[in-house]
């Protein structure tokens, strides 16, 4: 199996190059943009949109002839992202280009990639650290995109493909709750607490309201500097938290590697976007838009792919108020989860990752194992839909 890994990676271009490199963005841009007002707004084909405006973008923009049909196959791509959010496409600006193996190559013994610009091919130092000389030793990459950062030097992301193992037969679904309190609660116990992050969060929380109100009533220079301050502080945090969340990861899936398991979560990405499923609660809806759980989420699924360990995404429908034992919906209160049917009580959260971790058992290949016999043969709403879901909301 392969796994991508995007390597962004700062280049060096002389003054001439810079120039070569705008006029490359500009006419890539404007292609796309001509390709998207020229073609009808439904067709998302990356072949019925080159059928159209293939000759037109050559003679128009100047591309060369991969990169025109590139950019007919960003403007499909964009329109399929657009459609599946139920948004217009947005107008292409003169920030990237996609680059494919006749127009873009890597050369190790200089350390430079050569690209297809307005002018024809050009070589461009890349500047890197050890760390993308590493991932990119020895490759042949066949797909890239020209950026122009926001700090206005121009970065190449290059695709690279990894050999992964091929993912173990599981044994058993470890579960994972994305925190109420706790960041994460699996269901073998473990907790990561999220009390470090609280503190550290309300303490820059503080911080930012008193300089805000310096920076609202200081001086000019004094507004300029207290603005930096907030700055840097907000990529202190957000250091801290894509520290803490690498850490989470990396422990869960390093369980599910060395126990055989398959590692389920709750399927929260996308509740904002669909239309029919709100958010239930305020919980849910903080989740889901938190960049910090998409993180861990996408930090999980990244390892597990690594690592050979599947990772599954379960709806999030009831694990909270159900009881992992008899599938009665039981009584929380805060941390606390009782259920009066059978009696058991506990932390609410290890309640929550059980639940995950039985849904994940019924939905993976671990199919069988009797969960869902006793679902469909109980009245609970909720977990009558799991059997519904089928293989496609899970990953990999
Ligand atoms: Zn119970």
């Amino acid at each position: 199996m392969k796994q991508v890994l995007t390597l962004v990676c700062k280049i060096n271009p002389t003054s001439e190059q810079v120039a070569q490199i705008e006029a490359t963005l500009k006419a890539f841009a404007d292609a796309c943009n001509y390709a998207n007002e020229q073609v009808k707004p439904q067709i998302t084909s990356k072949t019925t949109i080159q059928n159209l405006v293939y000759q037109d973008l050559r003679s128009l923009f100047g591309l060369s002839a991969n990169l025109a049909v590139r950019a007919c196959a960003r403007v499909g791509a964009n329109r399929k992202t657009a459609k599946q959010k139920n948004k217009p496409v947005k107008s292409f600006k003169p920030t990237s280009a996609d680059y494919d193996a006749r127009i873009f190559a890597f050369r190790e013994k200089d350390w430079t990639i050569s690209l297809t610009l307005t002018e024809g091919r050009e070589h461009i130092k890349l500047d890197v650290g050890n760390y993308q000389q590493g991932k990119l030793k020895g490759k042949k990459p066949t797909s890239a995109q020209l950026c122009k950062h926001r700090d206005a030097s121009y970065y190449i992301h290059i695709q690279i493909k990894d050999e992964v193992p091929e993912p173990f037969k599981p044994s058993h679904v470890i579960g994972v709750d994305f925190g109420r309190r706790d960041i994460a609660v699996t269901s073998n116990g473990d907790k990561w607490d999220g009390k470090q992050i609280t503190e550290i969060r309300d303490r820059y929380a503080k911080v930012r309201t008193s300089l805000q109100k310096k920076a609202t009533k200081g001086t000019r220079s004094t507004r300029r500097r207290t603005r930096q301050i907030l700055q840097r502080l907000s990529g202190r945090e957000r250091r801290f938290q894509q520290w803490l969340n690498h850490q989470i990861s990396y422990r869960i899936i390093q369980q599910a590697q060395s126990t055989s398991a398959i590692v389920a979560i709750e399927n929260l990405t996308g509740i904002r976007e669909r239309t029919n499923q709100q958010p239930r609660n305020k919980v849910e809806r903080r989740r889901s838009n938190s960049w910090a759980f998409y993180q861990l989420r996408s930090f999980l699924e990244y390892k597990g792919i690594k690592e050979g360990v599947e990772v599954i995404a379960v709806p999030p429908a009831y694990t909270s108020q159900t009881c992992h034992q008899c599938l009665h919906i039981g009584l929380r209160s805060d941390k606390r989860f009782k259920c009066g049917n059978c009696g058991w009580h506990g932390d609410a959260d290890l309640n929550g990752a059980k639940n995950i971790s039985s849904i994940g058992a019924s939905v993976s290949r671990l199919r069988g194992s009797g969960y869902l016999c006793c679902t469909l043969s109980t009245d609970i709403s909720g977990l009558l839909k799991a059997p519904s879901l089928s293989r496609g909301e899970a990953y990999l």
